[in-house]
């Protein structure tokens, strides 16, 4: 015995608490209609969940709160609880007892709660599901509803004995998956479409982002060539400058020294020296030219004096023996030497020869007059006068000997002199060629060092050009790695290694490299970093929804494996289910009938269409409903479909059924209302055997007005119903029950 009580609380006519306690097997609740019994059904009903207001003869929620009447004030919330016993754990909760209760309040609102804790109506139904009891199903059975699972359609049918066999969890399960798969299918499309959203733009940004990597690669690669490149340029700028530095120090220090000696050489070469000497050495020669001409002209005159003493000596030595005409007279001798003398010293001062010998022609003609004048008269002191003339004369020719080698001896000086000059020219000619040659072997060296130093500014030069060169390079660099990237360059190339410089060519090699590099970095043109990480978190997304989609499409697959899985055991179990229904439908059906043969099929029937409906289907596609038939062959009579029952036999077909199906998979309790109004008394008393029997497996609570059914119930009920409008419950002996129920 599971269920303990009913308590109602302001719903419906029971507007105060009402307590019914189940403690027999069979319980039955009788009164006078109208007093509320059916309301008592509703309650269980509503209790485990129902949400239909039409099953609960109502329209919204508050229909179900005691409305007041007669006096009696309406009430804000009508609430039920069934308490379960849960001693033998058939609830899966570590309580003795189990208390399921439902509120509704005046707005509408439902609560439930498990023994006083608010639930939700999911955790009643799953609850109760463990029990093979639920809102809508067999074991409460409405008053007029008794045949309603013979009127079912297929379907609804089956879904009924589902119900009964306690598989509408399947349903339910099959249904939340089905939920869960509809959800999933859709996240599904929507994680496709976004996908396909950022497709377009995500394949455009992986381009740029690949174009990104391919300069990335390429500017580290040429960072690599850049720092090989400043330094190897730097090392060779460097070390050239240095070098140049040291190979400019010698031809300078060597071009300060030719210079000054250039200077020297330059102020010493002057022509004054040999001016000077030839100066002299003219004047000597014409002094050397006059001595000479005095010299001849002496010369003459002392071969003349020589002829005129010898003349003289020769006419001492014969005095007379001549013809007298060469004597001269004493008295005009002397005269004459005066003459003569006066000739001599006109002709040694006379400063050309020409004045020399018309001097010497003046003596001549003197003596030639002389002779003429004296001749006759002078002849008789001829031999005196002779010779002392001759001594005069001799006198006169030692004189000019000796003034003929006074002047030789001048000459002799004078030649001396001017081949002293000569020498000395010689030598100072000499020492000049040397000075020159000196002169201008210096200013050859001059020149040799001045093209050596201009070499080296050529050179210099070209390492200014090179040093621009890797000017530009920083900046190009700069462009391409930033001023931080920059200025590490530049410490490359400032660095004062030296190792590697040599291999300029490699520089050049590096350079042309570095050209290249930047032409393709270039060609690539300018990408973003922005870009890229904006690359990063697209492609993250698509990912993101790429896993996404993998797992939903994953959870897709076991979503319908699982829903497969239900619908395979959901069908396993029904089969099963009905055939053990079948079995007990057989009995309570003999049982009822006493005799004939009842059971449940699997059916496929075409749904009747109208001709409009047919004709714009095309005419045959008929729509088809599947689900389970009931078959009866009742004793002794040609019955075969349920349409042919009467009323009564329709009744006890729908009673043996939905006892059968109670007693496969027996629910806890069972409530039924009135199933037994349309059976006359043997009918009764076979509806009572079947109460008994079922009452083994299931609590029975019957509403009825049937004795019969009162007869066999442990627990008897009476409701009635005052002035007030309020159902009153009370317990009542068989005698009192058959009274109020009437
Ligand atoms: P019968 O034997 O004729 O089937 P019954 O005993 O099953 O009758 P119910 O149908 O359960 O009687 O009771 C209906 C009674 O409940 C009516 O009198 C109705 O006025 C009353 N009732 C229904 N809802 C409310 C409500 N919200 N407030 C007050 N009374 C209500």
């Amino acid at each position: 015995m599971y269920l303990k009580r009913l308590e109602l609380n302001g719903f419906k006519s029971f507007a105060k608490k009402t307590v019914l306690d189940f403690d027999s097997p069979v319980s039955a609740i009788v009164g006078p209609n109208g007093s509320g019994k059916s309301n008592i059904a509703e309650a269980f009903r509503w209790t485990l969940g129902e949400q239909s207001m039409k099953s609960l003869r109502g329209k919204k929620g508050e229909d179900l709160i005691f409305n007041g009447g007669g006096g009696a004030t309406r009430m804000n919330r009508a609430s039920v609880t069934l308490v379960f016993d849960n001693s033998k754990k058939q609830f899966d909760i570590d309580f003795p007892e189990v208390a399921i209760e439902r509120v509704v309040y005046r707005d509408g609102a439902n609560e439930y709660s498990i023994n006083g804790s608010k639930v939700r109506l999911r955790d009643i139904i799953e609850l109760l599901s463990q029990v093979s009891l639920g809102a809508s199903s067999h074991h409460i059975i409405s008053q007029n509803e008794a045949d309603r699972i013979l009127g079912a359609s297929l379907k609804d049918r089956r879904g009924m004995i589902e119900d009964a066999l306690g598989l509408r969890v399947y349903h339910w399960k099959i249904e939340e998956s089905g939920k869960k798969l509809t959800k999933t299918k859709e996240n599904i499309k929507e994680a496709q479409s976004l996908r396909r959203e950022i497709g377009g733009h995500l394949r455009f940004l992986q381009k740029e982002a690949e174009k990104i990597e391919k300069a990335k690669a390429l500017k580290d690669e040429l960072l690599g060539l850049y720092k090989e490149f400043f330094k190897k340029e730097g090392a060779y700028i460097i070390e050239s400058k240095k070098e140049i530095e040291k190979e400019r120090k010698h031809p300078e220090d060597e071009l300060g020294k030719i210079e000054k000696v250039i200077d020297e050489l330059d102020s010493k070469r002057g022509g004054t020296d040999q001016e000077e000497v030839s100066e002299e050495q003219l004047g000597i020669e014409k002094s050397l030219h006059d001595l000479r001409s005095k010299k001849d002209e002496l010369a003459r005159m002392l071969g003349r004096l020589e002829g005129i003493v010898e003349l003289k000596e020769r006419e001492a030595e014969t005095p007379g023996s001549d013809n007298g005409e060469h004597m001269l007279p004493a008295v005009n001798v002397g005269s004459f030497i005066d003459e003569l003398e006066r000739i001599i010293e006109d002709a040694k001062s006379s400063s050309t020869l020409d004045e020399a010998v018309s001097g010497l022609e003046e003596i001549r003609y003197a003596l030639m007059s002389f002779k003429e004048e004296n001749i006759d008269s002078e002849e008789s002191s001829i031999g005196e006068a002779i010779n002392e003339e001759l001594e005069k004369l001799r006198g006169e020719k030692e004189k000019l000997e000796d003034d003929i080698k006074k002047i030789g001896e001048s000459e002799k000086e004078l030649l001396d002199r001017l081949e002293a000059l000569k020498g000395e020219l010689t030598q100072k000619a000499k020492e000049r060629m040397t000075k020159e040659r000196e002169y201008f072997e210096a200013k050859e060296k001059r020149a040799e060092l001045l093209a050596g130093l201009e070499a080296l500014k050529g050179r210099e030069e070209a390492l200014g050009i090179r040093d621009r060169e890797v000017e530009h390079e920083l900046h190009e660099a700069g462009r391409i790695y930033g001023e931080e990237g920059k200025n590490e360059l530049e410490a490359i190339f400032k660095k004062d290694g030296g190792d590697g410089w040599d291999s300029s060519s490699g520089a050049a090699v590096t350079k042309k490299e570095i050209e290249r590099l930047k032409i393709r970095i270039e060609e690539i043109g300018p990408a973003g970093d922005a870009m890229l990480g904006e690359y990063e978190e697209i492609k993250g997304r698509d990912e993101f929804l790429e896993k996404e989609i993998e797992d939903l499409t994953k959870s897709e697959g076991s979503l319908k494996e699982v829903i497969k899985d239900l619908e395979e055991k959901l069908e396993v179990e029904f089969k099963k289910g009905i055939g053990k229904i079948n079995i007990e439908f057989q009995k309570f059906f003999e049982l009822m009938f006493g005799g004939g043969k009842a059971g449940l099929q699997f059916a496929r029937i075409g749904k009747l269409k109208s001709e409009e409906e047919l004709a714009q289907l095309g005419g045959d596609e008929e729509e088809f409903e599947e689900g389970i038939d009931i078959s009866v062959n009742l004793p002794r009579k040609k019955i075969r479909g349920l349409e042919m029952l009467s009323g009564g036999e329709r009744a006890l077909t729908s009673i043996a059924l939905l006892f059968a199906m109670s007693q496969v998979n027996p629910p806890p309790f069972l409530v039924l209302d009135e199933t037994d109004a349309a059976l006359d008394e043997a009918n009764s008393r076979k509806y009572g055997d079947m109460l008994e029997n079922l009452a083994r497996h299931a609590q029975l609570i019957i509403i009825t007005h049937n004795r019969e059914t009162m007869s066999r119930a442990g627990v008897l009920y009476g409701v009635t119903m005052g002035s007030d409008g309020i159902s009153k419950m009370l317990s009542v002996k068989f005698d009192e029950a058959v009274k109020i129920a009437k």
